[in-house]
């Protein structure tokens, strides 16, 4: 068997046609979904995030502004721009890059944000939200996540899920959110016993661990979908041998490349699994995706009147 692939690309061109009509309803109603980034500092990784989460809103036709403090930055200095955001009407999304240096208290940045405005779902007052069942903004990755198997129409009630990593923006928040689409959720971390015996129960397998390719082929069971979070960029030749032991292509590759993109997954999963996230090209596209979906749905929700908004749109949630 070789297993359906679930192309996060074409979910997120998908989503974003559904956004645009949105955006454009809103906009017409003299509200423009807006989203503010805080880049602090000259991290070339996060200047890369930022600046694709930019060119996002441009083709969405939202409004976006950043702000780039430096690296000297002090949390004071922080709480004042995030305060300003906060009152600012125009901004509907608040972006705060991470990480921030090491002198700015990140947990009083993120929960000075306000939960009307947290578009990136990090606040606890939107976590507390998710746990209870009640509508709030819900981090990106997790909620793409969740995107990707209804799109493409994965039975997730009465399934057994079984989700690789408890953090607080991957692993507990996926957990939660299929545990609300009534799947049976078991949460595997670092101390769970008998892995591979647990991960065999999954009808639904949600791997978020950033270990390269710990899952193996033959820990899945036959038909079982998997949604592989996990991106590892690898760089060391036995390593990638064992992983692109029967992928000869990627092989070559990475040969020419000397580096490798991998999931958490082994990549022989595609022979047992039913459907199959790729890495990349699955889970990694979602994650702006939401951003975006999460900026336009706080637009709606704080700004607009009821009647104003895209029937079939994802952020109709
Ligand atoms: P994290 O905060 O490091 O959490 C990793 C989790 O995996 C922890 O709960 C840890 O357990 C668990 N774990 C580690 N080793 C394990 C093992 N041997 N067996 C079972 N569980 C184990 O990572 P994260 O931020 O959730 O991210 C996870 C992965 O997703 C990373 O590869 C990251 O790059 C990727 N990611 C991708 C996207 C995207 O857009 N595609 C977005 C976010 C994250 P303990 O709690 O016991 O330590």
């Amino acid at each position: 068997m070789t297993a359906r692939i679930l192309d996060g690309k074409k979910i997120r061109d998908q989503i974003f046609e559904e956004l645009k009509d949105e955006v454009r309803l809103l906009t017409a109603a003299g509200v423009r979904p807006g989203l503010a980034a805080v880049l602090v500092g000259e991290n070339p990784a996060s200047q890369l995030y930022v600046k694709s989460k930019i060119a996002a809103c441009e083709e969405l036709g939202m409004a976006s502004s950043l702000l780039t403090p430096p690296a000297t930055v002090t949390t004071l200095d922080m709480l004042a721009i995030v305060e300003d955001l906060n009152h600012d009407n125009e901004v509907d999304g608040i972006l705060v890059q991470l990480p921030l240096p090491p002198q700015v208290n990140a947990k009083r940045i993120l929960e000075a944000v306000d939960p009307a405005k947290d578009v990136d779902g990090f606040h606890p007052v939107n976590l507390g939200r998710l746990v209870s069942g009640r509508p709030g903004l819900v981090a990106c990755t997790p909620a793409g996540c969740m995107e990707i198997l209804r799109r493409h129409e994965i039975e997730i009630e009465g399934a057994n899920a079984v989700v690789l990593g408890r953090s607080d923006i991957v692993g507990k928040p996926m957990a939660l959110l299929l545990m609300h689409a009534n799947a049976t959720v078991t949460i595997c971390h670092s101390k769970t016993r008998d892995l591979p015996d647990v991960v065999r129960r999954a009808d639904i397998i949600v791997a978020a661990m950033g270990k390269a390719g710990f899952v193996e082929a033959g820990w899945i069971k036959p038909g079982a979908a998997v949604i592989d979070v996990g991106t590892n960029r690898v760089t060391d030749s036995a390593e990638v041998e064992r992983l692109f032991r029967n992928s000869p292509e990627r092989l070559e590759k990475f040969r020419a490349k000397g580096n490798a993109l991998v999931g958490d997954v082994h990549p022989d999963a595609i022979n047992i699994a039913g459907a199959l996230t790729p890495v990349p090209g699955g889970v990694g596209p979602m994650t702006i995706t939401m951003l975006m979906s999460n900026t336009v749905r706080a637009a709606r929700l704080r700004r607009a009147s009821p009647g104003i908004s895209a029937t079939r749109s994802v952020t109709a949630r």
